[in-house]
C-alpha cells in the first residue's frame, strides 16, 4: 500500500557515539501519529524547499507502538548521505516520513531468540519493549553485539529490563573491547556461546538483524544445531 509522505519534525537527537544516534520525531502538523506494529519500518525522506522528496532511505522504528503515541524514535548509524543528515539533525528540522511498512514481527512461539549486531538492534528494541510492556508470557533472549560498550547504545536500558523481567534474558557481546568488569560475552557468535543461554534449540523461533557476515554465521550455527532455518529463522536485511 502506498502511504503518503507526512512532515515530521525532530524533537530530540542524542548521539552517544561518533556514528550512532537516537532521534525522536513527531508529526509537524500536531496531528496524531500513525499506528504501527513493533518491528516495522518507515521511509524517511530528505525534502527540498517545496516539500518534495529529494532522497529516501528506510529506518526501523525503535520505539514500541504503545509508547509512540506522540511520535517515534529511530536509531541511526551514520554511514552515508541520509543517515549523515539525520545524525546531524537539530530539534525543529523537518523530514518526510512515510509508513509504516514491513512484516518483520515477533513469532507466535513462546520462546523467541533475537540476534542483533550494531544498529540492527532497532526493530528488536521495539519488539522487546512492546512484549515487556504488555506483560506477555513469552520467553525472550536477546544477543546484542557491538564492537565496544559505547556501541551498545541501549545497553543500560536492557540491563534494567532484564532485572525487572525474569522472562527476558539479555546477553551483551563485545567484539573489539575487553573490560575489567564485564558480565557479558566476547567475540563472534558460536555454538558454545549460544548454548550457554539457549537450552533447547528446536523449541524456539529466531530473529536476526545486523551485518551480513554476522547473520550468515548465526544461520550456520542454528543449522548445525538442527534448527529448521527456513521456518524458524527470520531476518531483516538493511
Ligand atoms: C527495512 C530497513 C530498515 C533499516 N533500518 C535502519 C535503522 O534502523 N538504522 C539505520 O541506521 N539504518 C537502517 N537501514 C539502512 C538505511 O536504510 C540506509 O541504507 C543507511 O542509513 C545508509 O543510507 P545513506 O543514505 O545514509 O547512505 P548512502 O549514501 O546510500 O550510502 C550507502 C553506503 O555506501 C557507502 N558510501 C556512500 N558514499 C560513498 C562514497 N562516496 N564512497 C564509498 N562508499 C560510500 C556508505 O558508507 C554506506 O555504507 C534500514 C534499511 C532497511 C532496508
Amino acid at each position: 500500500m502506498i502511504q503518503s509522505i507526512r512532515k515530521f519534525k525532530v524533537t530530540k537527537n542524542e548521539c552517544p557515539t561518533k556514528e550512532l544516534c537516537r532521534i525522536w520525531l513527531e508529526p509537524a502538523d500536531g496531528e496524531a501519529m500513525f499506528e504501527f506494529k513493533q518491528g516495522q519500518f518507515v521511509m524517511v525522506h530528505e525534502l527540498d524547499s517545496e516539500g518534495n522528496s529529494k532522497y529516501v532511505r528506510s529506518y526501523s522504528i525503535a520505539s514500541a507502538p504503545s509508547e509512540s503515541v506522540a511520535g517515534l524514535e529511530l536509531g541511526i548509524k551514520s554511514q552515508g548521505r541520509l543517515s549523515g543528515i539525520l545524525f546531524n539533525a537539530k530539534p525543529g528540522d523537518i523530514f518526510g516520513v512515510q509508513g509504516p511498512y514491513g512484516m518483520f514481527s515477533v513469532p507466535e512461539d513462546k520462546k523467541v531468540v533475537f540476534f542483533s549486531g550494531g544498529v540492527g538492534i532497532t526493530p528488536f528494541r521495539s519488539m522487546i519493549r512492546a512484549e515487556l510492556l504488555k506483560k506477555s508470557d513469552k520467553q525472550l533472549t536477546l544477543f546484542y553485539s557491538g564492537r565496544t560498550i559505547e556501541d551498545l547504545i541501549y545497553h543500560k536500558e536492557f540491563l534494567e529490563l532484564a532485572k525487572e523481567n525474569p522472562n527476558f534474558i539479555y546477553v551483551p557481546i563485545l567484539t573489539r573491547e575487553h573490560l575489567e568488569d564485564w558480565d557479558g560475552e566476547y567475540g563472534r557468535f558460536d555454538d558454545d556461546m549460544i548454548k550457554r543461554y539457549v537450552k533447547d534449540f528446536k523449541d524456539a523461533s529466531y530473529l536476526m538483524c545486523g551485518p551480513v557476515l554476522m547473520m550468515d554465521h548465526v544461520k550456520e550455527v542454528l543449522e548445525s544445531e538442527g534448527v529448521d532455518v527456513k521456518g524458524k529463522l527470520k531476518a531483516e536485511r538493511y
